[in-house]
């Protein structure tokens, strides 16, 4: 088995949730396995290695274990995007859609350093919005994306024509 279909086969497909009709990709099973762990994280390494990505912006709350590690591997600051109320301090908002829900993302004011380049990153890109917040939130901070980066991609849902003009990069699509 190569190295990415070793990592697709540990992810789990949870039918109906958390609404029916939703297909939820569950990266807890790939995340417990090491190989498939570091296969993924090298992965999104090499892609965004000579991007000289000065920052992460981690999407709560399964980019944050993505985001942290890649941070550390790329030598970049991270940025958690947080859910609403979550933040202690003052934080910037903004609200979008999702494939199941709608909600609003959080980043703290002063976060990014001027004009830094930044790498958003997240588990799943399904329609977009997230990513799309997080964008606004990096673009609100006085900062800029040089890229997007998603363990899983689900191309039928079209999220990438939502992002801004960026590298838009996954490991897995489907
Ligand atoms: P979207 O804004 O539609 O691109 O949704 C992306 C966000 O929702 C990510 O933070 C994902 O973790 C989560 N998400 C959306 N759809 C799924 C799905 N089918 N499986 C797992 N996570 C999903």
């Amino acid at each position: 088995m190569d190295r990415i279909s070793y990592c697709s086969s540990k992810i789990r497909t949870v039918p109906d949730f958390p609404k029916p009709g939703i297909a939820f990709k569950d990266i807890t099973p790939m995340i417990a396995d090491a190989r498939a762990l570091q296969i993924v994280l090298d992965e999104v390494t090499e892609l965004f290695i000579d991007d000289r990505v000065e920052q992460i912006v981690g999407i709560e709350a399964r980019g944050f274990i993505f985001g942290g590690a890649l941070a550390a591997r790329l030598g970049a600051g991270f940025i958690p995007a947080r859910k609403p109320g979550k933040l202690p301090a003052e934080a910037d908002a903004v609200s979008y859609d999702t494939e199941y829900s709608t909600a609003s993302l959080e980043i703290h004011k002063g976060s990014f350093a001027k004009g830094a380049r930044v790498l958003v990153v997240d588990d799943v890109l399904a329609t977009g919005g997230t990513a799309k917040a997080a964008a606004d939130l990096v673009e609100l901070g006085g900062a800029r994306v040089v890229g997007f980066a998603f363990i899983i991609e689900l191309g039928f849902l079209g999220g990438r024509a939502k992002l801004p003009p960026a590298k838009v990069e996954s490991v897995l699509r489907y």
